[in-house]
């Protein structure tokens, strides 16, 4: 019997407000442990939570950049449970009328087709703090610094098929929250944190299969990975007769597969009800007016503008638009050339390459956007040729000069004056008769022979151009 996976991702997103959800506390990573806390994060008795409204401002920009509905009167709720690093007892979310629904996003799938993937939900809510298990000491410990940091979970309807398509969602959805600047995006440190739910059904099949549910999936990469290893172990144990039974696992980055975490058994009952300490959350036309000015062009506007403005390939455009940072790089790199291809050449192959090689950010490239445009001007403009770019591009890299100086001081302006090539051409071919004489037997694949010496007499500066052009005469 063939399987058809069906999958369904819940995002977690950390709100990049200055102060937590509920309290004046700051939300910045890496302080010493339990620096930020307060009264209220900490869940002292007596204290009540005041609603951040920059983290509702965030949530509405999610919303409306994920194609949702915003609703206009939301509600928060208590999810119970007890856990040490919640000291309340229980999650403040928003669980019965959370803040927007029925969104969705496009894919891009390899083909070049592209796909929708329903955003069942967007709701607020806080985030726990964090145990940390020293194997040296014989207690746990916990940091309260993260409990209180506002999120959004963003969940999707199961329309996914296949790991790549789980890939491409992720990559979308991460593009879109740094475009519009609500959330860090850094999966590491858990600003941007995956969950998958996985089923299989016989091919044809209407109903879904029992899912199981993958936490602890810190990249694309991981994500991918996972879901690929978990459709595998679920087609073996289907196939095998078994059934497959609704857990969470929790995925083994050093051991490359899945083991299971908790069951269905042991899931909670979070006993939720409306949280009496805060009132209905209403948002009015002024308030969504204002979120909607104040949001950027998303990511697929700008690929498709770029696409047409550049004459780009969806390829080239959905790569230089997959951050806006990097877009914003491209366009400045080519501001003021004839040919934008070449830009964008350019910044997919060695820009990326940089990044590739141990430069962090593209914020922080060594090579700025303004200095490989005036590069790429002294090339459009014939003063160097493609090699000898090269050669100023590292040379960019590795002193920090401008492509100006660097040409001048290595000498790389192109030559491409008539008489001076003539006598090159000339002279490399008296000093290689037998080839000449080869060529104009018909060895007509020496042509690159040719260019090849002459280039070399050149120290690489001689106009390929031109040098072709008089070398086809002469031979
Ligand atoms: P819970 O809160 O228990 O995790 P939800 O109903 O909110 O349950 O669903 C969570 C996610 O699981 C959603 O992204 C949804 O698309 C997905 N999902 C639901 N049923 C299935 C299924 N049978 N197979 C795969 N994914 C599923
Ligand atoms: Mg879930
Ligand atoms: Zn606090």
């Amino acid at each position: 019997m063939r399987f058809e996976p069906v999958i369904g991702l819940e995002v977690h997103a950390q709100l990049d407000t200055e102060t937590k959800i509920f309290c004046n506390c700051s939300t910045s990573f890496g302080a010493s442990p339990n620096a930020h806390t307060c009264p209220v994060c900490t869940g002292m008795p007596g204290v009540l939570p005041v609603l951040n409204r920059q983290a509702v401002t965030y949530a509405i920009k999610t919303a409306l950049a994920t194609n949702c509905t915003v609703a206009r009167e939301s509600r928060f709720d208590r999810k119970n449970y007890f856990y040490p690093d919640l000291p309340k007892g229980y999650q403040i979310t928003q669980y019965a009328a959370p803040i927007a629904e029925h969104g969705h996003l496009m894919i891009e799938l390899e083909d070049g087709s592209e796909k929708k993937i329903g955003i069942t939900r967007i709701h607020m809510e806080e985030d726990a703090g964090k145990l940390i298990h020293d194997p040296d000491r014989p207690k746990s410990m916990v940091d309260l610094n993260r409990t209180g940091i506002p999120l959004v979970e963003i969940v999707s309807e199961p329309d996914i098929r296949t790991p790549k398509e789980a890939g491409a969602y992720l990559r979308k959805l991460h593009a879109i929250v740094r475009y519009i600047g609500i959330c860090n995006g850094n999966m590491e440190e858990g600003s941007f944190r995956c969950d998958a739910n996985i089923s299989l059904r016989p091919v044809g099949q209407e109903e879904f299969g029992t899912r199981t549910e993958l936490k602890n999936l810190n990249s694309f990469r991981n994500v991918e990975k996972a879901i690929a290893y978990e459709i595998q172990r679920q087609t073996y144990r289907l196939e095998e007769g078994h059934e497959i039974v609704q857990e969470t696992r929790l995925w083994d980055t050093a051991r490359n597969r899945t083991a299971s975490m908790r069951s269905k058994e042991e899931a909670h009952d979070y006993r939720y009800f409306p949280e009496p300490d805060l009132v209905p959350l209403i948002v009015d036309d002024e308030w969504m007016t204002e979120v909607k000015d104040s949001l950027p062009e998303l990511p697929d506007a700008k690929r498709a503008r770029f696409m047409e403005q550049y004459a780009m390939s969806a390829y080239d455009a959905s790569v230089l638009t997959s951050g806006r940072s990097l877009a914003d790089y491209f366009e400045e790199a080519a501001k003021g050339l004839k040919d934008a291809k070449l830009a964008a050449n350019w910044v997919m192959g060695p820009v990326l390459g940089l990044l590739k090689n141990g430069e962090v950010t593209i914020e922080s490239v060594s090579v700025t956007a303004g200095r490989l445009a005036e590069l790429l001007k002294l090339l459009e403009a014939n003063t160097i040729n493609a090699k000898a770019a090269k050669t100023v591009f590292d040379e960019m890299v590795a002193s920090g000069k401008t492509p100006g100086e660097i040409v001048k001081e290595m000498g790389l302006e192109q030559v491409s004056d008539q008489s001076a090539l003539d006598d090159l051409v000339t002279k490399v071919m008296d000093a290689n008769p037998d080839e000449l004489e080869a060529y104009r037997g018909g060895k007509t694949k020496l042509f690159s022979f040719f260019m090849g010496q002459i280039m070399k007499q050149s120290r690489g500066k001689a106009d390929p151009k031109v040098v072709t052009r008089i070398l086809k005469e002469k031979l």
